[in-house]
C-alpha cells in the first residue's frame, strides 16, 4: 500500500467545483490584492475564532513578525520562545532586531515549559512566544499569569493550531495577539502563501493592518515604515470555501489520531502524543517518538509509508543561530525530542484502513526486532 505523509489533491478533489468557482469569482472581479475576498475571509475566521479582529497578510512567518513589530518590539528587546518549533517562529523576532531567547519545553506536551519562563526573564524581555506545537496548545494559564506579573506581551504561535482550543478557548485569541500560517499544508491552507494575525486590540489590529500595507492609513499617505505583506484576493477566497470544512476536517485528524494512538498503545519502543486535559488538539502533526529512528523510517518507507521528521534540529542549533553560541545540552528536551520525533501520515481524507496498515507495519517491525534479540 502506498500512503503518503499529506495528500493535498485528495482534499482538492472533495472539493474541487466550489474552488474553482471562488477562484474565478476573483479573476473575474480582478480582485487580486487585498480587497473584498480577503476582507470577507477576515470576517469569517475572527468570528470562527471568536474575536474582535483578524487581519490577513502574506504568511505566517509575516503574521508573527508584524505582530511583533505592531507591539512596538525592536532592537535592544528580548523575546521568549521555545527552541523546539519552525524556524519561522524566531525569525520574526530577528527580523524585528530583536534578540531570541529559549527556555526548554515540557517532557510531555511538547510545548513551552512555564516553569523555565521566569528564569529567563531580563530587564530587556518584552514578550513570549509559545508555539501550539503539532496542533497542541501550549499551556497557556500558566505562560498569561507570568506574563502579566512582568508586563510582558504574548504572541501564540498558532501556525499548526487552526481550530485547537485551549480550556474551551479558540487557540490564538488567548494572548494579545495569535497567528497563522495558511501555507498550503497546513490545518487550513491555502493555495499559495498566506497568514493571518488575530487580536482582540482593535489598536493593535489598525497597526498590523498599516505594517502589512506600506505603513499607510490612506493611499500614499505613509504613517510609518511597513511592508507589502497583503493577502492575495485568491487566497481569501480559497480560505473561505475551505474555513467552512475546518471544524469537520479538524475531526477527521482527531479521530484518525485516536486510532493511531489505541493501535499502537501496546508497543514500548513508541512514544505517543499525549493529548493534556486542557487542551482540543488539531494533530496537524502526529508525532510518535523512538530510539532508533533511522531503521525506523527506513522500515516505513520500503512499506510505502511516508513519514517525515518535525524538526530534525532544534533552532538553538542551527547554523543560522550559531551566533547565540547555544551548544548541545543548552534545552535538553527538546534537543532529545528532536533526535526521537518521526511524523506519521495524517490527514482528513486518509482511510482507517491506511491507519491501521502503517500501524500493523509499525508493530511488525519492533515484532520483528525483538526476535532478533531473543535470537
Ligand atoms: C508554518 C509555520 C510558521 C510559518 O508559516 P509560513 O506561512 O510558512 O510563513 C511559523 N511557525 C510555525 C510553528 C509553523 O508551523
Amino acid at each position: 500500500m502506498n500512503i503518503p505523509f499529506l495528500d493535498l489533491k485528495a482534499q482538492y478533489q472533495t472539493i474541487s467545483r466550489e474552488i474553482n468557482d471562488a477562484m474565478q469569482q476573483v479573476i473575474t472581479a480582478c480582485a487580486f490584492s487585498g480587497g473584498k475576498y480577503v476582507s470577507q475571509f477576515e470576517d469569517e475566521f475572527a468570528s470562527f475564532c471568536g474575536c474582535g479582529a483578524s487581519i490577513g497578510v502574506g504568511s505566517g512567518t509575516e503574521a508573527l513578525w508584524l505582530a511583533l513589530l505592531g507591539l512596538g518590539i525592536g532592537p535592544g528587546d528580548e523575546v521568549i520562545t521555545v527552541p523546539n518549533t519552525f524556524i519561522a517562529t524566531v525569525e520574526a523576532i530577528s527580523l524585528c532586531g530583536a534578540d531570541p531567547v529559549f527556555v526548554d519545553v515540557d517532557e510531555q506536551s511538547y510545548t513551552m515549559n512555564p516553569q523555565l519562563i521566569e528564569a529567563a526573564i531580563t530587564p530587556r524581555t518584552k514578550a513570549v512566544i509559545p508555539v501550539h506545537l503539532f496542533g497542541q496548545p501550549a499551556d497557556m494559564d500558566p505562560i498569561m499569569a507570568i506574563a502579566r506579573k512582568h508586563g510582558l506581551y504574548v504572541i501564540e504561535d498558532a501556525c499548526q493550531a487552526h481550530g485547537a482550543a485551549y480550556k474551551g478557548k479558540v487557540a490564538g485569541t488567548i494572548g494579545d495577539a495569535g497567528c497563522f500560517s495558511f501555507y498550503p499544508g497546513k490545518n487550513l491552507g491555502a493555495y499559495g502563501e498566506a497568514g493571518g494575525v488575530v487580536t482582540g486590540d482593535p489598536q493593535l489590529a489598525d497597526r498590523i493592518k498599516m505594517l502589512r500595507d506600506h505603513g499607510q492609513s490612506q493611499k500614499y499617505y505613509h504613517n510609518v515604515v511597513g511592508v507589502n505583506s497583503r493577502m492575495d484576493g485568491i487566497q481569501g477566497a480559497v480560505l473561505s470555501v475551505k474555513l467552512k470544512y475546518l471544524d469537520a476536517w479538524n475531526e477527521k485528524r482527531r479521530a484518525h489520531a485516536k486510532r493511531y494512538c489505541a493501535l499502537l498503545q501496546g508497543v514500548e519502543e513508541v512514544v505517543l502524543p499525549r493529548e493534556m486535559e486542557y487542551v482540543r488538539h488539531v494533530f496537524h502533526i502526529f508525532a510518535v517518538r523512538v530510539k532508533d529512528r533511522e531503521s525506523f523510517m527506513q522500515a516505513l518507507t520500503a512499506k510505502g509509508i511516508g513519514c517525515g521528521i518535525h524538526y530534525p534540529v532544534p533552532v538553538h542549533l542551527q547554523e543560522a543561530y550559531s551566533s547565540l553560541q547555544l551548544g548541545k545540552g543548552s534545552f535538553p528536551v527538546a534537543e532529545r525530542h528532536g533526535e526521537e520525533f518521526v511524523s506519521l501520515p495524517l490527514f482528513p481524507e486518509m482511510e482507517a484502513s491506511q491507519v491501521e496498515y502503517v500501524a500493523e507495519t509499525i508493530k511488525d517491525y519492533f515484532a520483528a526486532r525483538d526476535c532478533r534479540k531473543i535470537a
